[in-house]
């Protein structure tokens, strides 16, 4: 095929044949996006989950330049920052209490990196022979190669196959198939004896924006204790408020073993993640041999000027009128999403907390089909930051949205499904 336009820069997730253009974007406030060509975009999808509390936040920008003027960076084997204590600090105090150990990385990939090696590393050290790890059918945990090997395997790693590790899957507890999806996860305990179940808990994001209940996830974690088998949350999308509590293992009243954070981390300002972890999986390694030394790192560990963000973030989070705008959001979004769950062009209309889904009803379904890219240019047009997975249309705005763009959302969804079907 000849190329049309090359472009020097290889974008993600792009079919560069099929968008040869880029939207060019110059500012970002609160909810809005400002482009090279003079529009106000709505950012509906918090640009990729991962903006909170709208783009640059006073408090975080601060933050930023302060940290920025003082230690911009240091090796963080053998040293330590201010900021990175006191995240470390302030992010115990927020999660469960058996959660005691925090180890710093830079993406939501790498913090899943760093679980499934702190569980291999746990049972390895403890002189133990597990290594199979248990998903969930659907399952997102970013790009990398261990952490595509965990998650779903389809059109997006066809090609690296043969790079990717054997893991034992359960089904998704859609509301029809929880039990069959808790026996499997019980089997799968009992007779292959895995090192870990690793979970998106309470929704299941770039698989489809599937959502399961908090009752599912508590069974899940029961099942986990009673064959000591290490359960890990990634957190990477739902937790700082998506599922309208802080984390959305608190609503199953569930304490992981081990948990991942990052996208929201730092407000969606700077690339920072964390994973945490109990006590007995650091002791697993805390020896004075050096083989049993936790052998992971990247360049950017813990950089102080992303730990300032994540500071800015934490302290945000103590404040009420940030939890109630998360609360605000989710009732808003319950009301704007009340009218489609009448109308027969949308299907399996839902909503977890601040996040709404829904599929338009068309046979030409799946991630690559061609209602796709249709929706995209659509949604464009009226100037709003929408990126549906295939035919299903999911909102998750920064928390500042106002009802009226959230109005411009739904009417946008709703004349989409008047033109395209
Ligand atoms: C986005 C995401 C990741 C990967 O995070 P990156 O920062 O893109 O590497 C992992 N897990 C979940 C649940 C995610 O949504």
């Amino acid at each position: 095929m000849r190329i049309a336009k090359r472009s020097p820069i290889w974008h993600p997730f792009t079919q560069h044949a099929l968008q040869p253009d880029m939207t060019k974007v110059l500012r970002g406030e609160g909810a809005y996006l400002y482009t090279e060509d003079g529009r106000r975009l709505i950012d509906a999808i918090s640009s990729w989950w991962v903006v909170t509390h709208g783009h640059c936040h006073p408090c975080i920008v601060n933050a930023i330049r302060e940290q920025a003027g003082k230690l911009n960076q240091v090796i963080f084997a053998g040293y330590t920052h201010d900021p990175a204590e006191q995240v470390a600090t302030e992010l115990l105090k927020l999660t469960c209490p058996a959660l005691e150990h925090v180890f710093f990385s830079d993406s939501g990939s790498t913090s899943v990196e760093v679980a499934l090696k702190m569980a291999l590393g746990y049972w390895h050290n403890t002189g133990r022979q597990r290594t199979q790890i248990v998903v969930m059918q659907h399952s997102y945990h970013g790009d990398t190669i261990g952490a595509m090997s965990v998650g779903s395997r389809g059109v997006f790693n066809a090609a690296y196959g043969a790079l990717m590790f054997e893991v034992t899957s359960i089904p998704f507890p859609a509301r029809d198939r929880e039990q069959i999806a808790l026996d499997a996860l019980e089997n799968a305990c009992r007779n292959e004896h895995p090192a870990a179940f690793i979970v998106e808990p309470l929704i299941l994001g770039a698989g489809g924006m599937l959502m399961y209940s908090p009752s599912v996830l508590r069974e899940m974690k029961r099942i986990c204790e009673a064959f000591d088998v290490l359960f890990i949350a990634d957190e990477v999308m739902t937790g700082w408020g998506r599922t309208g509590s802080l984390f959305a293992c608190e609503q199953a009243d569930v304490t992981p073993d081990i948990a991942c954070y990052s996208k929201g981390l730092t407000a969606g300002a700077l690339p920072l993640a964390v994973t945490l972890c109990r006590a007995d999986i650091f002791d697993a390694h805390y020896s004075e041999d050096r083989t049993r030394t936790f052998f992971h790192s990247s360049s950017y560990t813990a950089n102080p000027v992303a730990c300032a963000a994540a500071k800015a973030n934490l302290d945000l989070w103590q404040q009420q009128e940030y939890r109630r705008r998360v609360a605000s959001l989710a009732r808003m979004q319950e009301q704007a999403l009340a009218p489609f769950c009448a109308d027969s062009r949308f299907a399996n209309v839902r909503r977890t907390g601040t996040v709404t889904a829904l599929e338009l009803n068309t046979s030409d379904a799946g991630y690559l089909a061609d209602i796709g890219p249709k929706l995209l240019a659509f949604f464009q047009a009226r100037n709003l930051l929408l990126r549906p997975l295939g035919n299903t249309i999911y909102v998750m705005p920064p928390y500042c949205v106002t009802a009226a763009d959230l109005d411009e959302i739904y009417a946008a969804i709703r004349d989409a499904a008047d033109l395209l079907m």
